[in-house]
Parts: structure tokens; sequence; C-alpha cells
């Protein structure tokens, strides 16, 4: 358990109405108290004039109250801010400890002065996350509760927003717990035909095993894979990027996705020089997107910078919005961009089709028959959202997604549920095998770790430590 007291201040830096100071820990009362004076009337019959006077007493606090009142340093006889205080004792707080919220205004001086001071009287700084850390060492939240934490900072859509706060609320750590309990019964089972062979190793029902580890592991671990599969761009975003020839409307279509001019169009050829990138929701998925320099062949050493900035953007892209003008015949500039980017996802956006016939069709060489297509008009905002249904489709599947009934893993689940999977499918192997029952339970007890890596039951600190890093501070 920990025995030093933390602060921080929780919201970020910079000028706002209020700015909070948290502090967590054994001695976070007696901090609070120290540099805290309740304002209080003067007497009864000044009630009418409502005017406010510091009281001598050192306060006492209740739980759950908010306080008015100022801070105050004592050894320089001086009031630093007019504040409310917030008390929340043990184990009915954020951390299970001690936890006093000051409402300070926010200005950066009066802020750090009152750090500086409950610093002063025995607290220490807060690492990144460490509030969240001590709910979690203290027993208030599960590792994946935590980290659903920092999915809600960083949630970018309505849609990233609903998964972490179903997975705050258990949802994965249900699943999961679910999943390891099973597995807790058949390596129960199995040490039993270990401990006792001769009695139950002969009664040991070898295919009720095998069953129970396909419907209660096998099954449920295959299906929040397949959930990661669909889902993961909900909460990690993905990178999307137009690219094509200069003057096919590349910048039109990143204002109409972006819904604001943020890109600059025009139609010199060769005018989105650098990339430009902008966070957009594509149907509750999170987008990076970026308009890139037009690809052509160019002597301009600025231009060529800026290409050779659109091709590295481009390789690490999720999906190449791959743009043509179906105003104009296809050039050798099309051919080459597709030839290039080859092995990448990609979407082929016909734009300009404002410009053409409505029968109009593409002439396109056959082998670029199987791309995907869509056609638009980013000038005139047609096709813009079977566009978005596309990209969308290409992650969650046609079908799209139900977030209420789903759990969502993330990456470090992922990789996790991976290695239980295989040691669960090893084990299975071995029963059909006559594999000794202590290398089968070696198997069951090997998945069960990585769930319990998932959970948090026994997390290497390593893990820990990663996990809270990406915290801010104060949280
Ligand atoms: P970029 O060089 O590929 O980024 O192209 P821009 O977005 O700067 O557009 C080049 C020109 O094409 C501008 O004059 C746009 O107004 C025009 N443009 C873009 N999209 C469309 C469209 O859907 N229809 C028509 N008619 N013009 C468009």
């Amino acid at each position: 358990m920990n025995d030093s007291t933390i602060t921080a201040v929780a919201t970020p830096p910079g000028k706002g109405g209020i700015g909070i100071i948290k502090i967590s820990g054994k001695d976070a009362l007696s901090i609070a108290e120290s540099i805290f004076v309740k304002k209080q009337r003067k007497n009864p019959s000044e009630k009418k004039d409502k005017k406010k006077s510091f009281s001598n007493k050192k306060p006492r606090f209740e739980s759950h109250k908010l306080y008015l009142g100022n801070i105050i340093n004592e050894k320089k006889g001086k009031n630093i801010d007019e504040v409310l205080l917030s008390v929340m004792k043990a184990p009915n707080s954020y951390t299970k400890e001690d936890v006093v919220e000051i409402n300070a205004h926010s200005g950066q001086i009066a802020l750090n002065e009152i750090l500086k001071l409950i610093i002063e009287k025995g607290a220490r700084l807060a690492k990144p996350g460490e509030f969240t850390k001590r709910a979690f060492i203290n027993g208030r939240i599960d590792l994946t509760q935590a980290e659903a934490v920092i999915d809600i900072i960083n949630a970018r859509t309505e849609k990233s927003l609903e998964i972490a706060n179903l997975q705050i609320d258990g949802r994965l750590k249900n699943r999961i717990s679910l999943i390891r309990d099973s597995l807790i019964n058949i390596l129960a089972e199995i040490n039993a035909g270990i401990d006792f062979p001769d009695e139950v190793g002969e009664g040991l029902n070898i295919n009720e095993i095998k069953n129970q580890i396909t419907n209660e592991a096998v099954k449920p671990l295959m299906e929040l894979l397949e959930n990661y599969k669909k889902g993961h761009v909900f909460k990690e975003g993905i990178k999307l990027v137009v690219a094509g020839k200069p003057n096919v409307g590349k910048s039109s279509l990143m204002n109409r996705l972006a819904k604001k001019e943020r890109a600059i169009v025009t139609s010199v050829p060769g005018t989105t020089r650098d990339v430009i990138e902008e966070i957009i929701n594509i149907n509750g998925i999170p987008a990076i997107i970026s308009d890139t320099a037009g690809l052509h062949d160019s002597n301009d050493p600025i231009e060529i910078l800026g290409i050779k900035k659109a091709y590295e953007h481009i390789n690490v892209s999720d999906i190449v919005l791959f743009m043509i003008d179906a105003s104009r015949k296809l050039t050798k500039e099309d051919y080459k961009i597709k030839k290039d980017f080859k092995y990448k996802e990609m979407i082929m956006v016909i734009n300009k089709i404002d410009l053409v016939e409505d029968d109009f069709k593409v002439e396109i060489p056959e082998k670029w028959k199987r791309i995907k297509k869509v056609k638009i008009s980013a000038l005139y905002d047609k096709g813009i959202g079977e566009l978005k249904k596309m990209i969308e489709n290409a992650y969650t599947g046609d079908f799209g997604m139900n977030i209420q009934n789903t759990t969502i893993p993330n990456l470090r689940h992922k990789k996790e549920i991976e290695k239980c999977l295989e040691k669960t499918l090893r084990a299975k192997r071995g029963i059909s095998k006559e594999t000794p029952f202590e290398m089968i339970a070696i198997d069951i007890k090997e998945a069960m770790d990585s769930l319990e890596e998932i959970i948090g039951v026994s997390v290497k600190d390593e893990i820990l430590d990663k996990i809270f890093n990406k915290f801010c501070i104060g949280k």
C-alpha cells in the first residue's frame, strides 16, 4: 500500500474558469486542514449583510461535502486564492484513499502556489496516471477499466466514448473473468487427474473437457479477436490519405469531409505542397485524414519535397483514397500512382461527377476493376455519405457493428487473447493426443496467465508503467 500522499493539478494548463488540484493519500486531510480556512459569517446578528470572515479553528471535514474558503500560506501570512474544497474520505473516493479536490481560479501562478504549499506540507507530485493507478492497486477498478479511463479522455467520436464507457462498466473484465473461471475449473479437473490418477484419471471425461475448452474458452476468445478486428478502429482511429495528381479535387474533398475550410483550394495545379491533416469522424471512426501534394513529375525543388513527404505519408496510411477526375481521361500520372501504391488498401474516388452525364462510366483498365470505387462531387457534396460508408465497411465489414452488444479489446488485450487462444488450442490438441496431464496443465495455466495480464490480477510492473505513462499528470 502507498505511504506517500500525492498531488497534482488535474486541469490543463492555461487560463480558464477553474483549475483543480487533487490530493490523495493518508495525509490528504491533514494537509488540507493546514492550508485551508473555511469562510464563515462573523456572528449570527450579521447574517443579513452576508459578510464573511475567516475562522481561526482548523476545519474538520466531513466526507462528500463542499467547503468555501481560502487557501492561506500561514508562514507568509498570505491569502493565495478563494476556493471550493471537496473532501472524499477513504474508501469512498476515486483512489479508495482520502481525497481532497481544490477548485481554485485557474491562473497558473495561483495553482502553482497552492501546489507548492501542498508539497511543502508533505505531499509529493503525482506521476502521470498515478491517481488511476492507485484506484487499480487499491482494487477499485481492474486494469481494463483503468485503460478505459484513458480511452474516455482520448475519445474523439461518440462511438469511441460509448465503447470506453462500456469498458469502464467492466464489460471486458467480466468476459475475461468468465473465461478465466472456466479455465480454473478445467485446470482443477486436470489436476485431479494428476493427483489421483487411479481414482479420477480413468473416469476423467476427456470429451467433456475438450467440449468445455471449445465452448467456454476457444469460442469466446475467437469472438473477442473478431471484435478487435472490426472494432479497434473506433478506439484507435485510422489514417486516411487522399492521393492523386494535382487538381483532381483532393483539397476540396478534405474540406468537404472536415466540413470547414482548412486546406487551401485553388485551380493552380500543385498548390497543396505540404501535408495537411484533419481529424474527422467517419461514422463514429476517428480518422486522421491527410491531403498531400499532387503526385506528378516536377522540377520545382519545393514541390519535389512536398511529393516526397506525400509518398512517406501514403506509405504509413491505412487507406488510400486514390482520386481521379471523372471529367478527364486517365493520364500516365494516374497509372503511376496506382502502381506505386498497389499493395495498399485503396478506394478509388472518382471526383467531379457533376461535370459528366449521369450514366457515365469511367474508362479504367481491366486490372483495376476489382478496386472499390465511389463516384463523388466534392464541390457539390455528392456521394460523400457513400464514401464514408465504404471507409467504415473496409474495417467493420458490410454489416457494421452493434456497439451496445460488443466488447472490443485494445491491442494489448488482443495480444494476450491470442496467446491465451494458442495455449488453449494446444491443450485441446494435447488431450486428443493423450499428452501427459502435467503438460496440458502447464498450457492451461499459461493461458490463464495471459488473461490475468489483461485484467491485472498478475501483471508485470513494466506493463503497468507502460499503461499509466499514457495518462496525463493529475488523472
Ligand atoms: P487538388 O489539387 O487535387 O487538391 O484540387 P483542389 O481541391 O484544389 O481542386 C482543384 C479545382 O477543382 C478547384 O477549382 C476546385 O473547385 C475544383 N473541384 C474540386 N472538386 C470538384 C468537383 O467535384 N466538381 C467540380 N466541378 N470542380 C471541382
